[in-house]
């Protein structure tokens, strides 16, 4: 296979391949933009690398002859002493991973060629000061040298003076104490071939892969982790040659909000890394005009080619080198949940896209960040200072100041805000175990913003009149407030408020919109058009897990088109819980059917609240399907009030003790439930189809449908079929009877049992514990962490669908059941119901619904949208 491809051999559709900053970098070549030249290897040789451990054959030679090919492009030879070429080293993957993988700069700077550096760019400071780096940064990433010690020779260095004070003769003598550094840590000269420095680079990038913050951040983002990613070897073109020059980051519209309008940082007299690491403060892209109006305005031209071209919100790092414009990356900018719901709109309105591709440009996980509740501002109170809204959300815990300790202390479930003064990529786990985030220095587009906006994070960056000491733990206001760590603090990343204490918060306004308010808004705006058209365009049906009349109606104002299950279990909870044990506890006829007697006028007034919220739409009832367990005493506390009670104990806790020891089950999930359960106590289905019965006369539309739970054999269900039709014909009223497909055997006989059932409802929960053999209730926190890491599974079965395991039951079940009865009804009430994923994969093997907590219905419905796109 070809490894290597120039910028003008790819485009942008090649991103698996030459992973995203390769396959744009070749799309701006081919536009005619200013790239500076280059080529890219593929994400092939880097799989084959990480599994070989070493380059596949032939790669060698295809560097070189396009190397070649890059010099004598640019008339200068990779490291020559007289006028050298320079080249950086960069990853590149399938999925932007900001800042988590390696870059090698300044790639071809040895002892001769930083003079022939120097000459041609009449600044030998300039030239020093780019081998210094190249040896710090090459040390560290390719070399494994602790970077600190780099850090600290500088410093010594330094003194009391800036990095900026260093003259020609403070570099050369740091290059050399680097030098000695690398020989001593390890044990090798600091390479002064070019090639060999390209080399050894490549190879530190495709290994960076495997680094474990970019395992972390994956896991995280939930990106594949056998992808692997490019590289890109670039001519070196610098911001940091003068005033002339300097590097930034654009956005074509504002990633924060949606906003039209350029957008950006912009940092004089610098290179790449320092914007993009929030080292120093940016000024605003605007300045640039000021600065350099003719680079200014070709940048704005370059960005409106841009947009036009990927009709969508681009981002660009550029550097000017003396008043010259280069591009140095651009791809399809990440934004918040918000803006993404803007632009959408927006985009249709300007002509460039239509309605069905703004449904496929938002995502059901953007849609739930906007239902997060806001804060409720009082003016002015307690606001310690303002920074920039960089996530949005409502953020309130402890302040913390280090990754570790955001990690311990939201372990202990505590609600933590990191505080930095700028985060990097060994922040991660801090970040993600914090609420929010909060930093001192850094623009939009600091590595703290870029990062919390992909995680859906609240961030506030750029707070500069904090004065945060990670040491002390604790930062000061510019009037003197000092907040130290364990002071809760609450963040607002819509409009960088930071304020001291715990501040109350309000519903989003896009919620008060699904409850069937009309905010004046032009989000929520944004957000109806695309429900609007996503509802017209999806096949799924959306309904609801709903117990109560509240939790319908709510729904049904989400949107939802009925109810997919109603646990009738979660009415036995609370005080009604006496009335089940006293149940199950019934040892004649005459006490089981005093129990039930007690127990159906409460069950239909239930059911008559429940076809009132969903008139005229479906209302799953399932019958109840309760883990013994979870209804009766606790074994060991009722020996030991019996023990204490000892002779004085009541009768019937001395009953209760026998009932429990003869019902205690080993696996109660696996025991005396669902069906089982309406099988074991004669007439308790009896009993509730009776009341659903009753409802549904008294009721104006109902539409019942009777689900039956736990079903593994036809003949169960044939039994408890027989019983609910008889009882349906007496009372005259009309229902469907269906079954919980979510006991493998179930699946795998679907076509049986399909002769009994109206409607099949996928229980995914079960279903997964029983496929996988993973209790629901105590594997997450056991052992899930270590399979995840192991890439067992790339996100819990429990949260998505396992499309191969349980996924194909769902098929197996689906395809045989509707081959028995053609017009068979197929719905999923799992929680899988809410989740993306899982959407798509239902819509794709043809269910007719999902149902999902009320919360989630909107989601449901925009990704069964997207599902149908
Ligand atoms: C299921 O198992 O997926 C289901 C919906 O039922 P429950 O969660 O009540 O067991
Ligand atoms: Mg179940």
């Amino acid at each position: 296979p070809k490894y290597v491809y120039d910028f003008t051999e790819g485009n942008k559709d090649l991103k698996g391949l030459l992973g995203g900053k390769g396959a744009n970098l070749a799309e701006m070549t081919n536009l005619g933009l200013p790239v500076p030249p280059g080529f890219t290897i593929t994400t092939e040789a880097c799989r084959h690398y990480l599994s070989h451990g070493d380059m596949p054959d032939g790669l060698g030679e295809e560097v070189a002859a396009h190397l070649a090919a890059l010099e004598s492009g640019m008339g200068k030879r990779l490291g020559d002493p007289d006028d050298p070429l320079l080249v950086s080293v960069r990853s590149g993957a399938k999925f932007s991973m900001p800042g988590m993988m390696e870059t090698v700069l300044n790639i071809g700077i040895n002892d001769r060629s930083v003079l022939g550096l120097a000459k041609q760019s009449g600044n030998e400071r300039f030239a020093w000061d780019s081998y210094r780096r190249l040896i710090q940064m090459f040390g560290k990433t390719v070399l494994g040298v602790d970077g600190e010690l780099f850090e600290r020779a500088i410093d010594e260095l330094k003194g009391e003076r800036e990095d900026t004070d260093l003259d020609t003769p403070d570099l050369q003598r740091l290059v050399e104490t680097y030098k000695g550094i690398v020989r001593e840590r390890t044990g090798r000269e600091f390479p002064a071939d070019p090639r060999e420095q390209m080399d050894l680079a490549i190879r530190a990038v495709f290994g960076s892969w495997n680094a474990p913050r970019a395992v972390l951040y994956r896991r995280q983002e939930r990106i594949p982790a056998d992808l692997g990613t490019a590289v890109n070897v670039v001519a070196m073109v610098f911001g940091n040659l003068g005033a002339d020059s300097g590097t930034g980051v654009a956005f074509t519209r504002d990633p924060g909000t949606g906003q039209r309008g350029v957008y950006g940082d912009y940092l004089q007299n610098a290179q790449g890394e320092d914007v993009v690491a929030g080292i120093r403060n940016t000024v605003p892209l605007q300045e640039l005009e000021a600065v350099d109006p003719v680079s200014y305005r070709r940048l704005l031209e370059i960005m409106a080619t841009l947009e036009g071209h990927y009709r969508d919100l681009c981002d660009i790092e550029f550097t000017v080198e003396r008043g010259k414009l280069w591009m140095l990356q651009t791809r399809v900018g990440k934004r918040t949940a918000a803006a993404a719901f803007r632009i959408a709109v927006q985009l249709v309105d300007e002509g460039l896209i239509d309605m069905d591709e703004a449904v496929t440009r938002v995502t059901g996980d953007q849609l739930a960040q906007l239902m997060f509740p806001r804060f409720a501002t009082p003016e002015g109170d307690g606001r310690l200072t303002t920074g920039m809204n960089a996530s949005p959300g409502a953020a309130v815990g402890k302040a913390v100041f280090t990754s570790a300790r955001a990690v311990e202390l939201a372990g202990r479930g505590e609600d933590v805000i990191l505080v930095r003064r700028e985060t990097n990529p060994d922040d991660l786990s801090g970040m993600i175990a914090a609420k929010g985030v909060l930093t001192s220095r850094g623009g939009k587009t600091s590595h703290a913003a870029v990062v919390a906006r992909g995680m859906g994070k609240t961030c506030v960056c750029g707070a500069e009149e904090l004065d945060v000491d990670v040491d002390a733990r604790r930062f000061t206001t510019r009037d003197g407030t000092v907040v130290e760590e364990g002071d809760v603090i609450s963040i607002d990343g819509g409009n960088g408020a930071v304020y001291l204490g715990e501040v109350p918060v309000v519903a989003s306004p896009v919620v008060e919109y699904f409850e069937g308010g009309h905010p004046d808004d032009e989000l929520v705006a944004a957000v109806h058009r695309v429900m609007t058209h996503a509802d017209s365009v999806r096949v799924l049906g959306v309904r609801a897990n709903a117990d109560t009349p509240e939790d319908a109606a709510r729904a049904r104002r989400f949107g939802a088109q009925g109810v997919g299950l109603c646990r009738t279990e979660h009415m036995f909870l609370g005080d009604r819980r006496k009335l089940v044990e006293d149940l199950i506890l019934a040892t004649t006829p005459q006490e089981r059917q005093a129990a039930l007697d007690a127990l159906e006028p409460l069950q239909t007034a239930d059911f008559t609240g429940l076809f009132a919220a969903m008139d005229g739409l479906p209302v799953t009832i399932r019958l109840i399907d309760p883990p013994l367990h979870e209804f009766l005493p606790d074994i060991t506390d009722l020996s030991v009030r019996l023990a204490l009670a000892a002779d004085q104990a009541p009768e019937k806790d001395r009953r209760l003790l026998e009932a429990v020891r003869r019902l205690h089950e080993q696996n109660p999930m696996l025991g005396l439930r669902g069906v089982r359960l309406g099988l074991a106590v004669p007439g308790l289905f009896a009993m509730q189809v009776r009341a659903i019965a009753a409802a549904a006369r008294r009721s104006a539309n109902p539409k019942a449908e009777i689900m039956i739970p736990l079903v593994s054999a036809v003949q169960e269900l044939e039994l408890v079929r027989d019983e609910a039709a008889k009882i349906l014909a007496e009372t005259g009223v009309d229902a469907l009877i269906g079954t919980m497909i979510e006991v493998p055997r179930a699946a795998l006989t679907a076509g049986q049992i399909a002769e009994a059932a109206e409607f099949f409802s996928f229980g995914t929960n079960d279903l997964t514990q029983m496929t996988w053999g993973f209790s629901r209730d105590d594997v997450e926190s056991a052992f899930f962490g270590r399979y995840l890491d192991l890439g067992i599974f790339g996100v819990s079965p429990f949260e998505s669908i396992d499309p191969d395991g349980v996924g194909r039951l769902m098929r197996i079940a689906a395809e045989e059941g509707r081959r028995t009865r053609p017009g068979l009804k197929l719905g999923i009430c799992g929680e899988h119901g809410g989740d993306p994923e899982s959407v798509r994969f239902c819509h794709e093997i043809g269910l007719d619904y999902v149902s999902c907590s009320p919360f989630r219905v909107p989601v449901a419905r925009l990704e069964a949208g997207r599902a149908a796109l």
